[in-house]
């Protein structure tokens, strides 16, 4: 059940820096150029290199899924196929569709004196140019996005959110991070960050509550409004 705004409000009281996740929180990053076409492109162009799609990849239609399942089976692959996603992550992001109330979150929250950080499975490149194509490259204390070539710092390994805080000079107990996937709550908490569960469909209270999730917004205005 989403959280109500007192809720909201005390679980971010202390909080001095705000971790948040990009596609989900910020925009739905395929929404323009859908999964399934990213993922067929990404097989071409493995195709296109004179090399075989891995057992069990010709169905993934998640990009980042199709990424691991390629990089585990060939290591040797994973750079050029990273480089790939990242030039069809940032392709799609500048057809994406932004969430409503993200962009109010990321200025409410610099507004009220706190650092925003975004942590997030897809490319810091594709995400830098959505925030400068939406004017929000001022907002962010920093982007952390995969690794280049290393599909295994992607969440739920906390790496990614490690790297943030570090960077940012802050301790988990002054954090909060957004997210809409149970992936995120799990890397929260093994980063000692506790996790607004952004619940965008239905049905994803329960699979963010069952992850752990601090507290359920159904919505990033709600968010925006307690961060105000
Ligand atoms: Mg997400």
């Amino acid at each position: 059940m989403t959280a109500t705004p007192q809720q909201l409000a005390d679980v971010l009281r202390p909080v001095k820096n705000v971790l948040l996740d990009f596609d989900g929180p910020v925009c739905s990053v395929f929404a323009g150029l859908p999964v399934p076409e990213v993922a067929r492109r990404l097989r071409e162009d493995l195709s296109a290199a004179g090399e075989e799609v891995p057992a069990g990849a010709e169905e993934e239609t998640d990009p980042l899924a199709l990424l691991r399942l390629i990089s585990d089976a060939r290591p040797d692959l994973t750079e050029s196929m990273d480089a790939a996603l990242v030039a069809l992550e940032t392709e799609a992001v500048r057809v994406a569709r932004p969430t409503p109330g993200g962009e109010s979150v990321l200025r409410a929250a610099v507004r009220s004196g706190r650092l925003v950080s975004i942590v997030s499975n897809n490319s810091g490149a594709a995400i830098e140019t959505y925030l400068s194509e939406h004017g929000l490259s001022d907002y962010g204390a920093g982007v952390f996005g995969r690794a280049p070539g290393d599909p295994s710092s992607m969440k739920p390994n906390p790496r990614l959110l490690l790297e943030a805080m570090q960077a940012a000079g802050t301790r988990p107990d002054y954090c909060i991070f957004i997210g809409d996937a149970a992936r995120d709550v799990e890397a929260g908490e093994a980063a000692g960050v506790p996790t607004i569960g952004y619940a965008n469909k239905p049905g994803k209270d329960a699979k963010l509550t069952a992850a752990g999730a601090a507290v359920i917004a159904d919505s990033m205005g709600l968010i925006a409004a307690a961060l105000a």
